[in-house]
């Protein structure tokens, strides 16, 4: 299949793209072009304008300052996978990238299209959330920011208005001695996740749980955190029962179904899933605090 018909323009500066974007109807922002053209391909979107971003100067910066990571919307995945400042700031980061589509894929595919794209099954949406992560948007009206959770607003929508460009992400990263865990049951590697649980954990001077993140995609339309379990595991001694009963709670989720997977088999995947990553960020969290002992 090919594209419906389009016009194409392409931007020198951030202002150019906000000012088209803001005048011309049905139009859309070219990133890595992986999600955009199949969606174009298949005729899921036929937008009437193409408003290519990859000529812009300066949107694809990947900055680590203090315990704070910020990526220009069009830093490529392959670009952040590799960065050696991204892996010691944030190392989940690091191996949940690995898992994104194939090293082609990620030379050209950006976190900004990931976010925007919003599969499901995006890593990098899990990360987003995992990290209450917080979005810049630039429109004619000047720059906003949104919170992830108020962005990923359903299947494959986001909280942007028309006209609205994301320029920036930002993550907090955990203290340095934080333990990660990143779980993903996909049929072929590259393929998108069936369903993903990545886990953050603090343990205190006592080795019980300070803090924990715990996120689960792939399983409802969008990142869910799991709150409870997160209560859950404050001030506990971590092993196998609360991990087992933290994926008792996963199992409550409100799959999705498809013709792939039952959610029968996805709420079957977030109980194991859950326990595995929390079983290994409670691991390296032992590991990483001795280390930095
Ligand atoms: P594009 O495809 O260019 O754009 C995606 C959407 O976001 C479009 O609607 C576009 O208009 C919008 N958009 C992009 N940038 C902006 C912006 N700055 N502001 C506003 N709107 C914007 N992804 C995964 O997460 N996991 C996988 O396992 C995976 N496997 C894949 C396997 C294959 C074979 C392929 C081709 C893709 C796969 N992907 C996977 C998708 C890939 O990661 C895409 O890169 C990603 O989903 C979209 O990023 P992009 O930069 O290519 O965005």
């Amino acid at each position: 299949m090919k594209p419906a018909p389009f016009t194409y323009h392409d931007p020198a500066t951030l202002d150019e793209a906000v000012a088209l974007l803001g005048r011309l109807e049905n139009a859309r922002a070219l990133a890595g072009g992986q999600s955009l053209m199949p969606m174009m391909n298949f005729r899921f979107v036929m937008p009437d304008h193409i408003v290519d971003l990859n000529a812009i100067e300066g949107l694809d910066s990947i900055r680590v300052q203090a315990q704070r990571l910020t990526f220009g919307a069009m830093a490529r995945q392959r670009a952040i996978e590799r960065s050696a400042a991204v892996h010691a700031a944030c190392p989940i980061m690091t191996e949940a990238l690995a898992h994104v589509g194939h090293r082609q894929t990620r030379n050209r595919g950006t976190i900004g299209g990931s976010l925007c794209h919003l599969d499901p099954a995006a890593e990098l949406a899990n990360l987003a959330s995992l990290h209450d992560a917080v979005l810049t948007a630039r429109s004619g009206a000047g720059s906003r920011t949104i919170a992830f959770t108020d962005f990923a607003q359903g299947y494959l929508t986001n909280a942007l208005a028309d006209g609205e460009l994301l320029t920036a992400i930002e993550f907090d990263c955990w203290p340095a001695q934080h333990g990660y865990g990143f779980e993903e049951m996909a049929r072929r590697r590259g393929d998108f996740a069936m369903t993903i649980v990545s886990a953050l954990v603090l343990l205190d001077g006592a080795q019980r749980v300070e803090r924990a993140a715990v996120c689960v995609s792939a399983v409802e339309a969008v990142p869910v955190r799991l709150t409870a379990v997160e209560k859950m595991l404050a001030g506990e001694l971590p092993g196998a029962d609360l991990y087992r009963a933290a994926g008792v709670e996963a199992e409550k989720l409100d799959a999705m179904e498809d013709a792939y997977v039952s959610a029968r088999y996805r709420k079957h995947l977030a109980r194991v899933l859950v326990y595995r990553a929390l079983e290994k960020a409670v691991a390296s969290a032992r590991k990483r605090g001795h280390a930095d002992a």
